[in-house]
């Protein structure tokens, strides 16, 4: 699957939903869409979240509460400093 196939859409969600990630197999291609209320920085971490879906291989996984809590912890600690660029 190529992963630099990744559109990105901007659009006025409800509150609860930061963003949303979609695998279009007819075209081979990933969406994500971002919530365009929240601020320039929430935003960043909501498509971090998304895109961490994506390079993970999420959309094969059965999961979600393993996934969602991994990728949580995982832009926790981004976001805190944690990691040096050559663990990303
Ligand atoms: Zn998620």
């Amino acid at each position: 699957m190529d992963k630099t196939l990744i559109q990105v859409f901007k659009e006025a969600l409800p509150e609860t939903v930061r963003g949303i990630s979609a695998f279009d197999e007819s075209k081979e291609r990933f969406y994500i869409l971002i919530n365009s209320t929240l601020s320039d920085e929430e935003q960043r971490n909501a498509f971090l979240h998304e895109a961490l879906h994506i390079w993970n291989d999420d959309f094969q996984r059965k999961n979600v509460q393993e996934i969602e809590a991994f990728t949580h912890d995982f832009i926790t600690r981004f976001t805190a400093g944690d990691f040096t660029s050559s663990d990303v």
